[in-house]
Order: C-alpha cells, then sequence, then structure tokens
C-alpha cells in the first residue's frame, strides 16, 4: 500500500453503501474525491491513510476484506466491491469483503483521536514500548490467565492466538497461569518469545492461507508450529503428549511437563 498509495490523488469514488462493521457512508466515501494520500500506516490490524485534508481514511479488512488493485487476478469487478477508488497514476483501489465486517471511514483529527476502534488499543508488540516490566508491570495483581490477557487487545495487540501458545510454550509458561503471578525475570522472556514468533511468522509470510491474498505466499509458517494444533502429539521437548484445552473460548495448546 505505501508502494503503490501513497502520493496518489484520488480523482473518482463509488460506493454501494453496504453496510459493513459500520455503515458505509456515501457522503464520505464521495468526499475522497480531491485527496490526496499522505501516507499508510498500520496499527494493530487498521490501516490508516493520512489524507491532504488533514483527515484520515481508516480501513479495517474484517473476517474476509481486502484492498485490490483493479488490475491483474483482480481486473473484474465481483458483487463484493463495496468502495472504489479511481486514482490519479494507475489502477483504481477497489475495497472488497464478502462478509462485510470490515470498516471503511474517514475520519476527522479529533475523530480520530477520539475513534472508539483506535483509543483503547494496547502497545504494538514488536515495539520497544513492549518489554518484560511494562508487561509486568500491565499484569500486576491480574488473575485473569495470562493467554487471555495476551489475546485480549488491551495491553498489548497482535497477539493472535497460535501466537500467544506458541510464545508461551517457549517461554515455558502454562497457558492458564494467573498473570499477576508470574515474575518479571519469566515475562521478560515471554516478550522475547512473542517478538520472536511474531517476527518469524512474518518472515514466512504468516499462518493464515485461507483468503490469503497479499503476497501469494503466505502460510508457511503453519509447518514450524510446535504446540499450536498438536493435542495428543509429543511434546517437542520432553515428548509427552501436548494438551489442548478451550480458555475463553480458544483452543489452548500446551506441555503440563514443561510449561508451569
Ligand atoms: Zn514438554
Amino acid at each position: 500500500m505505501a508502494a503503490h498509495l501513497v502520493g496518489r490523488r484520488v480523482t473518482d469514488a463509488w460506493t454501494d453503501g453496504l453496510r459493513l462493521r459500520e455503515p458505509l457512508s456515501r457522503t464520505a466515501v464521495r468526499s475522497l474525491v480531491g485527496e490526496r494520500i499522505e501516507a499508510a500506516r498500520r496499527r494493530a490490524k487498521f490501516l490508516l491513510f493520512p489524507l491532504t485534508s488533514g483527515r484520515t481514511l481508516l480501513v479495517h479488512l474484517g473476517m474476509t476484506g481486502n484492498l485490490v488493485f483493479r488490475t491483474g487476478q483482480n481486473a473484474e469487478p465481483t458483487a463484493h466491491d463495496h468502495v472504489l477508488l479511481d486514482l490519479d497514476q494507475g489502477p483504481p483501489l477497489v475495497y472488497t469483503d464478502p462478509r462485510r465486517f470490515g470498516l471503511f471511514k474517514v475520519l476527522t483529527a479529533t475523530g480520530l483521536a477520539r475513534s472508539k476502534w483506535l483509543r483503547n488499543l494496547g502497545v504494538e508488540p514488536l515495539s520497544d514500548d513492549f518489554d518484560g516490566n511494562f508487561l509486568h508491570t500491565a499484569c500486576e495483581g491480574r488473575s485473569r490467565p495470562i493467554k487471555n490477557l495476551l489475546l485480549d487487545g488491551h495491553i498489548v495487540v497482535g497477539v493472535g492466538n497460535i501466537y500467544a501458545s506458541e510464545a508461551l510454550f517457549g517461554a515455558r509458561i502454562r497457558p492458564t497461569t494467573p498473570a499477576g503471578r508470574i515474575s518479571r525475570p519469566r515475562m521478560v522472556r515471554l516478550v522475547a518469545e512473542i517478538k520472536a514468533v511474531l517476527q518469524r511468522s512474518i518472515d514466512h509470510g504468516g499462518t493464515t492461507i485461507n483468503d490469503y491474498l497479499g503476497s501469494g505466499e503466505g502460510g508457511y509458517f503453519q509447518q514450524e508450529l510446535t504446540v499450536y494444533g498438536r493435542a495428543g502429539e509429543g511434546c517437542l521437548v520432553c515428548d509427552k503428549p501436548i494438551t489442548n484445552k478451550v480458555l475463553s473460548g480458544r483452543s489452548t495448546f500446551y506441555c503440563t511437563t514443561c510449561q508451569h
């Protein structure tokens, strides 16, 4: 997006106006005409495109959304195209979303600062703000299982279900452990494991195979998982069977011998 969108001016804008996670405003989409896209940023799973006017285009892909250029394998319109932006150079940009759980909003600076979608987000996991001291302090006095706190996004964003299981195994911490009972040194190790597992996954193109359009080569990370999806198979460290337990509605995998 940064390579292809930054510096482009919107010359025409169309929307079918169908409701996404929130109503999709025809007026807001039309108001993009004349705007130039100044930057392309990400915060948690939100894409932010600051515009010349000082407003920001906020996009979330939901479960099945995508931003694609109307070219190549995406040259044909589909029934799931909800926004189309003509640009001053290159093919049009299309927001497509079969299940319509995404967001496509234009916000003023104030609206962005107050946005309910952004204001309660935890720190970015690969930023320097996320370290062992930070996580230890954030979990002080908390009795919820550490895995649930990692997943809920208020302390740290971007640690998905698979990555939480993998990082907790790497740090030898049982996912059910009350977060407030984990020592500072173990939190330091956990943070290092989280950063490492995320970085490895990014290097391998992510864990998702279904619907993945990004670079066309996602999914390789699934072959490297140490505990996730391995219930009943031998632990890679001690060979005892991996346990699967549902925590907060999410499948959680761990070794009862190595993780405590
Ligand atoms: Zn083990």
